[in-house]
């Protein structure tokens, strides 16, 4: 990695803290990445993002507030980075996927709060992340208790907006959303002190649009009998998603599944054809979390699909860009959003028919539907996941998990005898 000292000491990290985890991740990465055969090349570009993950991107960022410019970090799905971008401003992800930053989160939060809250509060009370130094506004949610209750604790280190996220899905929510997006473009508006038009909101709806389609054609290449990307390599991109920049994000993807579909049209797999074939259900896998992918392609298995926030949640349904005035622009963008089906939501049987429609899809031969530990929500609905499967004889195997790893054996153990039973 390049030398960013500086960078790092200007933005009041610890230093020497931050040396440990720059240690650390190389050599994960080559462990969990590096070792896989027949890569893609386009994984290239993904390989160095990583290796300058508190380098390049940040200073990115910090360029960009040089001249004038705001960052927003956001931790949701349902936030919509549309507006940040059609203010001039940047919209960063900044959900923690380290074991690294839970400690920091624990001295505040309690033990039985799920790992990426304590990561995410962890990453910034701890001072060894950049982009949680950078962001000059949090953008919270209000999705599950625990991110709630954070966001309070957040709020006196950074200025925080909270965006009200409706429980359910009648009518009236999708307004009161609506409405809510009305009240963020005005925080947006005053925080960057750039007015929000229907053209620029309409070139950012564009942007974000298309970062969703490079994403959709990525995974449609997972469908192929022969997989021309591995599971770990797919998440890595909709990791990276996240914070880098939209256009070089859809720029990279397309590129990548140019590759891909060459591969198809070979039929050049990266796994033998009669490979097991996966879909991992859930909560978020934010990055550096790849213990489960892990698990299960050194396992002899393939992960084709994920239902999570980090996969087809991310980037399914796109928003209408015909939408001609401001007003039908941000009704456009409540109705897309809205869409997306998380646990927080009650009643929430459209996840359940979106698990259903993705098995079909990418042909899966079982499900590892997971969550992440003290993770109420998803944990909860795991029971209506499990009978919905068994209704349709999908073979489902339900896992808690956290980021340390010290059940990484026990995961494997579990995944290995679900594969078995799936062989037979
Ligand atoms: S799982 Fe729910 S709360 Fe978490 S990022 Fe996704 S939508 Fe947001
Ligand atoms: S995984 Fe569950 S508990 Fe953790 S932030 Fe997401 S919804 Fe909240």
């Amino acid at each position: 990695m390049a030398d960013y000292r500086e960078m790092w000491s200007n933005l009041d990290m610890d230093l020497e803290k931050h040396d440990v985890l720059c240690q650390v991740l190389p050599e994960v990465f080559g462990e969990v990445y590096l070792s896989q055969q027949k890569r893609p090349r386009g994984m290239d570009f993904y390989d160095f993002v990583v290796s300058e993950i508190h380098g390049v991107r940040p200073a990115e960022l910090i360029e960009h507030q040089k001249s004038g410019g705001k960052v927003f970090g956001t931790f949701c799905v349902y936030v919509p980075d549309e507006i940040v971008f059609a203010a001039g401003g940047i919209a960063t992800g900044l959900c923690g996927g380290s074991q690294f930053w839970v400690a920091a989160g624990e001295k505040v939060l309690p033990p039985n709060t799920c790992p990426l809250i304590k990561a995410s509060v962890g990453a910034r009370l701890d001072k060894t992340c950049p982009f949680f130094r950078i962001a000059d506004m949090f953008v919270g949610e209000t999705t599950c208790d625990g991110k709630k209750k954070a966001w309070e604790i957040l709020a006196s280190e950074v200025p925080m907006h909270v965006i009200d996220i409706p429980q359910m899905k009648r009518a009236q929510d999708v307004n009161a959303f609506e409405r809510e997006i009305h009240s963020f473009i005005k925080v947006v508006e005053d925080f960057t002190g750039s007015k929000i038009s229907a053209d620029s909101l309409g070139e950012s709806i564009k942007l974000i649009n298309n970062k969703r389609k490079a994403l959709q054609r990525l995974y449609e290449a997972r469908k192929a009998a022969a997989v021309p990307i591995s599971g770990k390599d797919a998440l890595l991109v909709t990791q990276i998603a996240f914070y880098d920049d939209p256009s070089r994000c859809a720029q990279m993807a397309n590129q990548l599944s140019e590759e891909l579909e060459e591969r198809i049209s070979r039929k050049e797999g990266v796994f033998p054809e009669d490979t097991l074939r996966i879909m991992i259900s859930g909560t978020p896998m934010a990055i550096p979390n790849w213990k489960l992918h892990h698990i299960v392609e050194t396992s002899g298995a393939a992960v084709v699909v994920e239902e999570s926030c980090t996969g087809t949640r991310y980037f399914e349904n796109l928003v209408d860009e015909t939408a001609p005035t401001l007003e039908r622009q941000v009704r456009a963008l409540a109705e897309r959003y809205m869409k997306t089906n998380c646990a927080c939501f009650t009643p929430n049987s459209a996840r359940i028919d979106d698990i259903l429609r993705l098995a079909e899809e990418y042909k899966v031969d079982g499900i590892i539907d997971t969550n992440l530990q003290f993770c109420n929500l998803y944990s909860t609905e795991s029971h209506l996941v499990k009978q919905a499967l068994a209704e349709k004889n999908i073979p489902v195997l339900h896992l808690e998990t956290d980021y340390s790893e010290q059940d990484f054996e026990q995961l494997r153990t579990r995944v290995q005898a679900f594969l078995e039973m799936l062989r037979e």
